[in-house]
């Protein structure tokens, strides 16, 4: 177990007690009690009745809660392993119940809500996966993060095995450690820290998680690392991308980092399809979602690469930028989402690149607008989708730092699609950019007409 560095600076001056080396039963003397909040306070995001989550008859006081997490959190640092339950009121709170409890009392502790806190009943994860970059989450994203645990806790009655973060995808056990770390500190400052410095877990771990096997006639990997986010959060992607088994595999994969897909028998032509390097322009990823849908169980001659979700964390949260900046102006930097994404295209072979989009602006292109280098390979690809769909084509040069720039310098026939993104129904957007797909690759894999 890595302890250097594991606090911020925020959270760092707080003096760690040496517990003693009791295994998990460390118990220490009553402490006060706070006053507490009405009842109607305690646990704000559960007030419904939950089929899959009950609660058990036990409530504890944030105070309670918070002398819990002091001793979770020095467990964890000096026995470089999660205890297996944490003794609050003399009774004994199994991990997975406990997160719930850290997570919903971070947030009630935001909103200076002090009522007490009801231990539900939480199955555990079987396994976990921990792939995290050293660095400080900030108040507002971990307090998004206790929103999504809690929801997922409420979703399915199981604490989860990860969770994806701007740093990476933090496991079951750095989940608890962090939000430990974060109660421990309100513990002694009385507030929330500012932020907290997460780093990977190298203690004792669930198993990671088994790999999804592989379903039906495509490949799914995952091709970049720390982007993954819940796509689903994004109201657009839950609504208009039914729920079925290949895409419940890619939200899956999504919650990591970026997946992609494989199609095809790999002779032939090899293209690559790209949505959402932008993360807020959801139609781009309903019609990659739909025309997968729509190959998935054929056979072809040739390759198709499908990134449904360029940059899943984007996606979830509806943003056009990822850390700070424009994704598909800064591909030319190595190690950016763009450049992966083109380092891969070489790699394999790729010939040809659909980079889909949506935008404001375009309620005049009916039929979607390509954009189109001067390349005569590019202008033919995209004059067939023109005749066929009517989609409006227009020629330019793309800017540094654009997936289309950095395909073009490698050889590669690229198009980028878009419809827009503002105005009418998501969903009919969405239809006429699935026409431009699913023509685009007719003129590519004569079997998929
Ligand atoms: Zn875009």
């Amino acid at each position: 177990m890595n302890i250097n560095g594991i606090y911020s600076a925020e959270v760092n001056d707080d003096i760690i007690t040496i517990e003693e080396e009791t295994d998990d039963l460390i118990t220490r003397g009553n402490i006060e009690n706070t006053k507490e909040e009405p009842e109607s306070y305690a646990n704000k995001q559960l007030q419904t009745n939950n089929p899959i989550l009950s609660p058990t008859s036990n409530s504890y006081s944030v105070a309670h809660v918070q002398d819990a997490s002091v001793r979770v959190r020095n467990f964890i640092e000096n026995r470089g392993r999660l205890p297996n339950f944490v003794t609050i009121n003399n009774r004994q709170v199994e991990m997975a119940d406990f997160l719930y409890m850290l997570s919903t009392t971070t947030l009630n502790l935001h909103e200076s809500q002090f009522g007490p806190i009801v231990q539900y009943s939480v199955m555990g994860p079987i396994s976990s996966f921990d792939q995290v970059d050293r660095g400080n989450i900030q108040r507002v994203e971990y307090l998004q993060l206790a929103q999504g645990i809690n929801d997922r806790i409420a979703g399915s009655g199981q604490a989860p095995s990860y969770f994806s973060s701007s740093r990476g995808v933090l496991g079951y056990e750095s989940l608890i450690h962090l939000y430990s770390r974060i109660n421990a500190f309100y513990f002694t400052h009385h507030r929330l820290p500012n932020f907290a410095n997460v780093s990977p877990w190298t203690g004792e771990k669930l198993p990671d998680i088994p790999p999804v096997p592989i379903v039906s006639d495509y490949k799914i990997e995952l091709l970049i690392l720390g982007t993954g986010g819940d796509v689903t959060k994004n109201p657009e992607i839950n609504e208009y991308i039914p729920l079925t088994s290949l895409s419940e595999v890619i939200f899956e994969y999504a919650m990591i980092g970026t997946p992609i897909l494989e199609f095809g028998d790999g002779d032939g032509e090899k293209l690559l399809i790209l949505a959402g390097i932008h993360g807020n322009e959801a139609e781009s990823n309903i019609s990659l979602m739909k025309y997968l849908e729509y190959i998935k169980d054929l056979n072809f001659q040739g390759t198709i690469y499908a990134i449904p979700f360029a940059i899943p964390y984007s996606t979830s949260i509806n943003s056009r930028n990822w850390k700070g900046q424009d994704p598909n102006r800064n591909a030319n930097i190595p190690g950016t989402p763009g450049w992966l994404i083109l380092q891969y295209a070489q790699d394999n072979g790729v010939s040809y690149i659909l980079d889909v989009h949506s935008g404001g602006d375009l309620t005049d292109y009916s039929h979607g607008l390509i954009y189109t280098s001067t390349s005569k390979e590019d202008l033919q690809w995209a004059n067939y989708i023109n005749s066929q769909v009517g989609s409006a084509v227009e020629q330019g040069s793309p800017h540094l730092g654009m997936i289309s720039f950095g395909a073009r310098e490698l050889g590669i026939n690229t198009l980028t699609l878009e419809v827009e993104r503002d105005l009418g129904c998501t969903l009919e957007w969405a239809n006429v950019q699935f026409e431009m797909i699913k023509v685009a690759c007719n003129y590519l894999f004569a079997e998929l007409i």
